[in-house]
């Protein structure tokens, strides 16, 4: 072994056998990738000879190249799941986002005139059309919004909201403490399950800035309990000079019962319903790109886009680009469930998914042996995101069980499985590990990311 370790290769020795990866990865990395190798070899730790430097110099790049923000396959079964990225976008607006970083485009520049034009415009035609509003903006996301909107029009001054409504919506977005970043004094009312007309009534005063209704789009209050009906809150409102906010969370543009899913508030009703302001987010059952869309009333967006805050929450041109293109899609209602990812994997019927996991059913087994048994059962899939929280979707999946009732092997399954290099999420229930086929739109490309050595996780 010493007498080896005496001959090792010299880096430059290493480097002129090394032209396949200085080409990949470029001289700098290959050559640091090279003296790895050889540290590796004097400590032991791997092979002296140069094919095998070389071949460990190879699997450090390999494993160095690999971006850290990837794709895996989301077979948990929540289709907008906020950790997993969200919403997909479809084909036309990946296409604008493509163009947009390309080429020169009018990001603020007025055609016909020459001039300086708005952001704004290029979405708040469709806006209009598409919700009933008078006026629209946009901004990074709908927390964004929220903050936004919040110090706009409450800064110095209190808003109404009730105890009912005062969500935290995952990590660390809470209702009262975006509140008092905004610079706005919290005023509850009601009480969790109940909230009455009287209640906002006695708590306006001259220092009300705004009365917020937030969609409490993550749980749902039942038994028990009382709200105030959106309109009824809106007059009151309005008599008493104060405008009405309605957070809507995920807000869909479409009525979704319409594709077999429960009735989540449009966005289009909360408007007729008389709100100033209403908010939503651009990546969840609306389906494009990360956003939050304020629209309402015309002087109070005027009145939000004077804020110096506007500014450092605006969205760039990729963003502005594809969310242009997701909204034109909302205007052929007909081909929208095809075009739109997010909506195409909502709506899909669990007979189909279920006829897509009987034939994966097999071929996902052969992987495995006897060492666990791949069935197809029914499961529930879930919206996310806040979507529709109490009412799941029938779905399909893959059930991977090991033959032992050792519960630490289906942990480590699922973490194989996370191991891929592109990487299948599923969940665990009940002992086994569920692959919901909701997400999984084509069966090759699961196939291929599944590689022989997978029952090496036993
Ligand atoms: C999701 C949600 C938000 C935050 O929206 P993002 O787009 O994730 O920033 C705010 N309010 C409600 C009610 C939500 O459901």
């Amino acid at each position: 072994m010493n007498e080896m370790l005496r001959h090792l290769p010299s880096v430059d020795q290493l480097l002129r056998d090394a032209g396949a990866l200085i080409e990949q990865h470029g001289r700098l990395r290959t050559k640091e990738a090279v003296r790895a190798a050889l540290d590796a070899a004097r400590a032991g730790k791997s092979g002296a000879t140069s094919d095998a430097l070389l071949q460990q110099a190879a699997s450090l790049l390999d494993r160095e190249a690999q971006p850290s923000l990837r794709p895996v396959f989301n077979l948990t079964g929540t289709v907008l799941h906020t950790n997993l990225g969200r919403a997909l976008l479809a084909a036309e607006a990946i296409e604008a986002a493509n163009i947009a970083m390309r080429q020169a485009v009018t990001l603020e520049f007025n055609v016909d005139g020459g001039h300086r034009g708005e952001r704004d415009d290029h979405l708040r035609g469709l806006l209009l059309e598409l919700t009933g509003a008078e006026d629209a903006t946009v901004v990074n996301n709908n927390a964004a919004a929220v903050l936004l909107v919040l110090n706009s029009l409450g800064l110095g001054k209190q808003a109404i909201v009730s105890r009912g409504e005062l969500i935290e919506i995952g990590g660390s977005f809470r209702m009262p403490d975006i509140m008092s970043r905004a610079g706005v004094e919290l005023v509850e009312v009601g009480t969790t399950n109940r909230t009455h007309a009287k209640d906002y009534a006695a708590a306006i005063t001259d220092r009300t800035g705004l009365i917020l209704k937030v969609h409490t789009s993550n749980y749902r209050i039942e038994g028990f309990t009382a709200e105030m009906a959106a309109p009824d809150l809106a007059r009151l409102a309005q008599e008493r000079g104060v405008p009405l906010v309605n957070d809507l969370g995920s807000g869909s543009l479409v009525d979704l019962s319409v594709y077999g899913l429960a009735k989540e508030p449009t966005v289009r009703e909360a408007v007729a319903e008389g709100a100033d302001i209403i908010t939503f987010s651009g990546d969840k059952l609306l389906g494009g790109p990360q956003a939050g869309f304020i629209i309402g009333k015309r002087e109070l967006i005027a009145q939000i886009n004077r804020n110096p805050m506007k500014r450092a929450l605006r969205v760039d041109k990729i963003r502005l680009a594809a969310l242009e293109a997701t909204l034109r899609l909302y205007r052929d209602p007909d081909r929208l469930a095809a075009r739109l990812p997010t909506l195409r994997a909502l709506a899909r019927p669990a007979a189909e998914i279920e006829a897509q996991a009987q034939r994966l059913r097999p071929l996902v087994q052969s992987f495995f042996g006897d060492v666990l048994t791949v069935t197809v059962v029914p499961c529930q899939s879930q919206v996310g995101s806040g979507a529709l929280p109490t009412s799941t979707i029938s779905s399909a999946a893959l059930s991977l069980r090991p033959a032992s009732s050792d519960g630490r092997l289906v942990e480590r399954l699922a973490m194989g499985f996370r191991n891929l290099h592109t990487p299948i999420v599923g969940r665990i229930e009940d002992g086994a590990l569920l692959f919901d086929l909701r997400c999984l739109e084509d069966d090759t490309s699961l196939l291929a990311a599944l590689t022989p050595h997978l029952h090496e996780i036993f």
